[in-house]
């Protein structure tokens, strides 16, 4: 028989009661330090005091009204975002997936509206993961997401990453966009060089199509700059925007600028739940605390403090771990053994990992991450190393 709930998930024998900062408690007492937050959600670790209080406050006074209304805490976030980054305007959404969906519509619409109505195509990359809706599986394309789903929304292009003739090659009088995560997540925290984005916004200037980054996981304070793409000095015409926002509660964006955005009309576009007083209280509450003067400069030393932690685990145990990745608190393990049991002697260790493709354990812990439990989590990571090499070797 079904389970109550739809087993689309295999879960770990774990039911976490209670959260405090980088720790989360389990229904019999044992605390995990959590490296995996949520999926880079938890930006500012669990049950974060400043953003009890937005919540509550907001909980108090008004909890939804709709979009046929202004709404003040929405229309704070805005000026927040607009003020913080390239955008000149947002939309508010719930989920990554959902911003994904926008920021299709909007790039179609825009060359719509200019009167280039066939310019529809939009190229995305190989291990690339944009969300679960049909647009989301259809622009990331992977056999794993889309078997059986079909008939898939046509109008993406698939390419191999790291590609550069391809791409080039992939351009024509139907193109519209390229879609691009500047650090892959799932696919295996892969980043993207800041020499690669540069290219591709040469490339967009170029052909006069739109760049449309996917900062879903990688963005809001999570690599030691507000948004990934600054590392590279450039900017994108449309970026997706979730997870860490919310920092745990349901909330996404799609910033763009002014022309990109131009199709987007009242009436084009909409959402009940999206910008609603709640998610906007507590998604002001976390850019307030990512803007703070000297927060990501500590996100950059606990990221210099972790990745060489994580070099020297390495070196130590060769035949569990081959490599690290990624850029600032978005780290990747590329293991030599089964990353999913690096992810399950984690269960042991009381320590949480993520795995992802290409092998990679994921490390996304909270941004604010004290030194301290930097330091505990690389002693769990080596017993995590321990019991795999002695598992392997038992094996052998
Ligand atoms: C998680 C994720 C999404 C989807 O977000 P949901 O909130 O799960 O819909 C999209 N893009 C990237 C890069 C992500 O990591």
């Amino acid at each position: 028989m079904v389970s109550a709930i739809l087993p689309t998930y295999t879960r770990a024998p774990l039911t976490f009661v209670k959260g405090e900062g980088s720790w989360l408690i389990e229904a019999d007492g044992r605390r995990f330090l959590d490296l995996g937050a949520g999926i880079a959600v938890n930006a500012l670790g669990h049950a974060n005091p400043a953003l009890v209080s937005a919540l509550t406050r907001q909980a108090e006074t008004l909890w939804h009204v709709s979009n046929l209304y202004h709404i003040g805490p929405q229309e704070t976030l805005a000026e927040m975002l607009v003020d913080a980054t390239f955008a000149d305007t947002v939309f508010f959404t719930n989920s990554g997936t959902e911003s994904c969906e926008l920021a299709v519509k909007m790039a179609r619409k825009h060359f719509f509206d200019a009167g280039d109505p066939d310019r529809v195509e939009i190229l995305t990359f190989s291990g690339s993961f944009h969300g679960r809706s049909s647009a989301g599986i259809s622009a990331a394309g992977s056999e794993k997401m889309t078997r059986g789903f079909g008939p898939l929304l046509p109008g993406f292009r698939h390419l191999p990453f790291g590609n550069h003739e391809a791409l080039q090659g992939a351009i024509d009088e139907r193109t519209a966009a390229i879609l691009v995560e500047p650090i892959q997540g799932e696919g295996g925290i892969r980043p993207l060089p800041d020499v690669c984005l540069k290219g591709l916004r040469d490339l967009c200037d170029t052909h006069g199509i739109l760049l449309i980054l996917d900062e879903v996981q990688c963005g809001v304070g999570r690599t030691g700059k507000l948004f990934a793409h600054e590392w590279a000095g450039i900017t994108p015409d449309i970026m997706m925007v979730a997870k860490g926002i919310g920092g745990g509660f349901p909330l996404g964006a799609v910033l763009a600028t002014e022309d990109a955005a131009s199709g987007m009309t009242a009436g084009t576009h909409g959402s009940t739940y999206g910008g609603n007083p709640l998610a906007c209280a507590v998604g002001c509450a976390v850019l307030e605390a990512v803007t703070a003067d000297g927060f990501l400069d500590d996100v950059a030393a606990r990221a210099g403090q972790f990745r060489q932690g994580l070099e020297s685990l390495v070196a130590t145990y060769p035949d569990v771990f081959e490599a690290v990745r990624g850029t600032g608190l978005m780290l990747g393990l590329v293991c030599k053994a089964a990353n999913t049991d690096v992810v399950k002697s984690g269960y042991n260790a009381e320590v949480l990992l993520v795995p992802a493709a290409e092998n990679v354990v994921r490390i996304l812990p909270p941004l604010n991450i004290t030194e301290p439990e930097v330091t505990e989590a690389l002693a769990r990571l080596t017993t995590c190393a321990e019991q795999v090499r002695a598992s392997v070797s038992e094996e052998a």
